[in-house]
């Protein structure tokens, strides 16, 4: 049977897998920081030294697996929906209009495609519903940052230009935290890891990170509590304006955050009916991503595979 293999590039790691059928055979973990990568190289040194690693994962994947057919990358950035080009990426400074799969491809010698790493999530979960598909859903990452992914109508949304489901730029909090992006109160200012850490230091002083904050949570301190409280409704009124745009009837919450989904639901759910319009009340299925970061792989695997067969 013919295999494809999906690569996730993460924060600091890069996940590779090997699929069969849609199954996971086998994969690797690699530590990869190409943020750091990015920082503290030239953007020339640093794009031959990423495709130089994406090559290496795929190689030592391919081990006496002759029939791989193609190779999918979720990449962390805006993708140009016609030509693959990366136009740039918020967390990797200096990689501009830079063809990964291009390079990538004439050094391996198969098909490659690169899309946004949440569409690639996005499109994962929706391919691990096999029983029950929904015809769309929106896949929300909460990680370092907040991305966004959407399938409807069973099909992967891009935007004209790959910049569709910027989610992490919709404007909660008009007056509220200078973002990156340039405008304030972002969503992912609040409901990011960045985020819920910099609210908990506005609160107490205290500088942590999410998951030693998680744990003060649940052991009852309420100022961290109240951290992921501000973070569940800001993210409850960012779902509730993209349901009005867009009438999907699964939310899908994944990335690191959602380890803390127990502490932010209460909330979540109490704003979320609370801004939905009375007719969308009930109808909207949230769940947390139950992949275990599998999705994006998956997602970037089969999007590279039905990417050659429409060819
Ligand atoms: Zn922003």
């Amino acid at each position: 049977m013919n295999s494809v293999i999906g690569i996730d590039v993460g924060g600091t790691n890069l996940r590779v897998g090997l699929f069969k059928d849609h199954q996971l055979i086998k994969m690797h973990r690699t530590q990869a920081d190409f943020s750091a990568l990015c920082r503290e190289a030239s953007s020339e040194v640093a794009l031959i030294n990423i495709v130089e690693t994406l090559q290496m994962a795929i190689h030592a994947l391919m081990k006496n697996e002759p029939t791989v057919q193609a190779v999918g990358i979720g990449f962390p950035g805006f993708i140009n929906p016609t030509n693959g080009i990366l136009a740039s990426s918020p967390n990797l400074p200096g990689l501009l209009n830079v063809d990964i799969a291009g390079l990538l491809q004439s050094k391996i010698a198969m098909p490659v495609k690169i899309e946004n790493d949440a569409l690639c999530a996005a499109y994962g979960e929706y391919c691990l519903q096999q029983t029950h598909q929904p015809s769309g859903l929106i896949y929300i990452g909460l990680g370092t940052g907040v991305g966004g992914g959407l399938i409807y109508q069973a099909t992967p949304l891009q935007g004209e230009h790959g910049y569709a489901m910027e989610i992490g730029h919709l404007t909660i909090h008009p007056h509220g935290r200078l973002c990156g992006c340039g405008n304030l109160g972002c969503l992912e200012q609040y409901a990011s890891a960045t985020g819920i850490s910099h609210t908990y230091r506005e609160f107490t002083g205290q500088d942590c990170k999410t998951d030693v904050i998680a744990e003060r949570a649940q052991q009852g301190e309420k100022l961290a509590q109240a951290s992921f409280d501000l973070a569940a409704s800001t993210l409850a009124q960012g779902v509730a304006h993209i349901l009005k745009v867009i009438d999907v009837v699964q939310v899908v919450i994944g990335g690191g955050v959602s380890q803390a989904w127990p502490l932010i639901k209460p909330v979540f759910d109490q704003t979320l009916d609370l801004h939905l319009i009375p007719v969308q009340k009930g109808k909207v299925q949230v769940r947390v991503s139950t992949s275990q970061d599998k999705a994006g792989m998956l997602g970037a695997a089969y999007l590279a595979l039905n990417a050659i067969d429409h060819v």
